[in-house]
């Protein structure tokens, strides 16, 4: 885990001054393709004289934690909290971590865009940790460990689940979050069937897709809905499936932030998306190269925790399309820790903290886990 992921966001903040449209959202408009994309490809009116320290009237944030591959998104609208994902097993305790030193005592919504692992693993450490007022889940479901967690978890804290339909709206402080995606679950891939949020703050609007791909995008662009952004968060992680031209053509963001692990094994983010995001003269933050980005407004402006990074370098391809080694076994019902002989639920915050020569992964029952000498973990309980 890198130390700066734990370095509280300051410093100096580019006031990004957006071209505001009374009629729709405030998205500059792309303008002509360029025919050689340049690296710095944002105009340069965009940067307004740089701003030192967090703006005062800025009442709302939406920060890209730095969860490696997967996704988490913190959002705050007049003191309230939404967590859209919270990454995967390995950024659990980070998570949690942040929440904390933000001094994020409720989340008044949790939600899951789908239930991939590198999307809920962490929401079950922070539904562990922090009050969760009401969820907000795809009407789906899948026969994974992780996902059992979930509802497990989401049970024993007695949290309000709902399955929103498209075209629900729900509210954050003075935000609205507008539930634009999926058109229903009917897609075979589950990534289609992320929730996709547009959540409108005065005149800024983010648009979040969660890893929905192709097909879900092309529903959401014919179903109509006015999905123009300031903030595009970009989908599955800079996967070439997602980030399709109808989509950007739709939202026509003027900024994109990329959750995205570096060296993952998938090749993200791909060099179409890059080249789709360079050509519409989108200016790119990533976490893989900046760590967690923080994005402020008062409703008619807003700043960015840092300069954008317009880094157009590619996931390397080379890496097979295949979990690394080291992942946790699908079938991995517990983890042991054969020193302390305890044993834990994957997601188990301790897991993290765990040296890797004492962790065991085992699909062994809890009876036959207990008659091996084991005990459970009294912070997650399996
Ligand atoms: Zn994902
Ligand atoms: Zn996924």
């Amino acid at each position: 885990m890198k130390q700066e992921r734990f370095r509280k966001a300051c410093g100096i903040f580019w006031s990004a001054v957006l071209a505001l449209s009374t009629a729709s959202c405030a998205a500059v408009p792309s303008t002509s393709l360029s025919t050689a994309p340049a690296v710095t490809a944002i105009p340069e009116e965009i940067y307004a004289a740089p701003t030192v320290g967090e703006p005062n009237d800025a009442t709302f944030s939406l920060t890209m934690l730095d969860v490696g591959q997967g996704l988490s998104v913190l959002v705050q609208a007049n003191g309230e909290y939404l967590l859209y994902d919270g990454g995967g097993r390995g950024a659990s305790s980070y998570v949690v971590a942040y929440l904390q030193q933000h001094a994020v005592k409720e989340l008044e919504w949790l939600i899951a865009s789908h239930y991939d692992e590198d999307h809920i693993s962490g929401l079950v450490g922070v539904l562990h940790t922090t009050p969760v007022e009401q969820a907000l889940m795809p009407d789906y479901t899948t026969d994974t460990q992780i996902y059992q967690s979930l509802q497990n978890v989401l049970g024993e804290k007695s949290v309000p689940v709902i399955y929103p339909a498209q075209g629900d709206t729900f509210s954050l402080g003075g935000a609205e979050i507008q539930v634009v995606g999926p058109r229903n679950y009917a897609y075979d891939s589950d990534n289609d069937k992320s929730l996709c949020l547009r959540i409108c703050y005065g005149n800024f609007q983010c648009l979040l897709t969660g890893d929905a791909e192709q097909d879900a995008e092309l529903d959401m662009v014919a179903s109509g809905q006015d999905l123009t952004c300031d903030l595009y968060v970009v989908g599955h992680h800079g996967s070439s499936s997602s980030t399709s031209e109808e989509l950007l053509d739709a939202a026509a963001p003027a900024y994109a932030l990329l959750s995205v692990g570096e060296d993952n094994p998938y090749g993200h983010p791909t060099e179409q998306t890059l080249e789709a995001l360079q050509r519409h003269e989108i200016a790119l933050y990533r976490t893989d190269q900046q760590g967690e980005v923080t994005v402020y407004s008062d409703g008619h402006q807003c700043w960015f925790s840092t300069e954008p990074c317009q880094d157009w370098s590619t996931g390397n391809q080379s890496i097979p399309e295949e979990p690394l080694a080291t992942a946790v076994p699908q079938t991995a019902q517990y983890v042991l820790n054969t020193h302390t002989k305890k044993f834990h639920f994957p997601d188990c915050p301790s897991v993290d903290q765990m040296s890797e020569k004492n962790k065991e992964f085992t699909d062994a029952s809890r009876d036959e886990l207990i008659a091996r000498g084991y005990t459970a973990c009294g912070r997650c309980n399996p």
